[in-house]
């Protein structure tokens, strides 16, 4: 990994999407991305690239994700570290699914403050649990593009064709299980909701109602994001 020592260019606007499996963090970091120019910082996808790539943070990640439990801080930190290297975050970051613990998030303040640069709002998806296995166990993604489907709520227009490439190749993730489910849903209850209270004690915190539409969701969202950003 390279990204240890490095220094972290000054990044215009950091957003941080909190919320349980399922919230829709994925969902709404994409229709930011497109509004506002901002990059996506997926942890999970670096992660599911990393496994796929079969590096050494990969095949050390690989069965603690399948199992659907956390992967270590170290290994997280490295992989994100390393992607905040890239140019394109320059325009601004939405970190979907990081951080999850409360060590992660005191590395990101300390990654920042080494910068001068702080957090533009924490955001947390407010959810009903129970909704989220059912909404968990019909998704897929494109996998050319990444879009999301739904096979209750957001089908594609021609059914195993991505509406967004043309893409006919769909993917469902290994950890959509609803056992790993039941442990992300865990995980998140017991290592990543405490920073709900981080946030808060920052005074970045915006609570969001997220049981809606997508793009009801979206619209508040976006007005969050343009008062967080001014
Ligand atoms: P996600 O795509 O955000 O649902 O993440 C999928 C899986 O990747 C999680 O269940 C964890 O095993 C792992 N993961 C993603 N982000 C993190 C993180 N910030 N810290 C620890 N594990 C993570």
């Amino acid at each position: 990994m390279s990204g240890a020592g490095a220094t972290l260019e000054v990044v215009p606007a950091v957003l941080i999407l909190l919320g349980p499996p399922g919230a829709g963090k994925g969902t709404q970091a994409r229709v930011l991305e497109e509004r506002f120019g901002l990059v996506q910082l997926s942890t999970g996808d670096l992660l599911r690239a990393a496994v796929a790539a079969g590096t050494e943070a990969g095949k050390a990640a690989k069965a603690v994700m399948e199992a659907g439990d956390l992967v270590s801080d170290e290994i997280v930190l490295a992989i994100l570290k390393d992607r905040l290297l890239e140019p394109d975050v320059s325009k601004g970051v939405i970190l979907d699914g990081f951080p999850r613990t409360t060590a992660q998030a005191e590395a990101l303040d300390d990654l920042l403050a080494a910068t001068g640069q702080r957090i533009n709002a924490a955001v947390s998806l407010e959810v009903d649990d129970a909704a989220m296995v059912t909404r968990i166990s019909g998704r897929y993604t494109c996998g050319g593009c990444g879009e999301g489907y739904h096979d209750s709520f957001k089908k594609p227009a021609v059914a195993g064709t991505c509406d967004k490439c043309g893409g006919t190749e769909m993917k469902r993730r290994a950890d959509d299980t609803a056992e790993a489910v039941a442990t992300r849903l865990q995980a998140y209850h017991a290592q990543t909701a405490p920073l709900i209270t981080y946030y808060e004690g920052r005074g970045c915190l915006e609570t969001l109602p997220a049981m809606g539409a997508i793009e009801d969701v979206a619209a508040a969202l976006k007005g969050i994001v343009e008062q967080a950003t001014r």
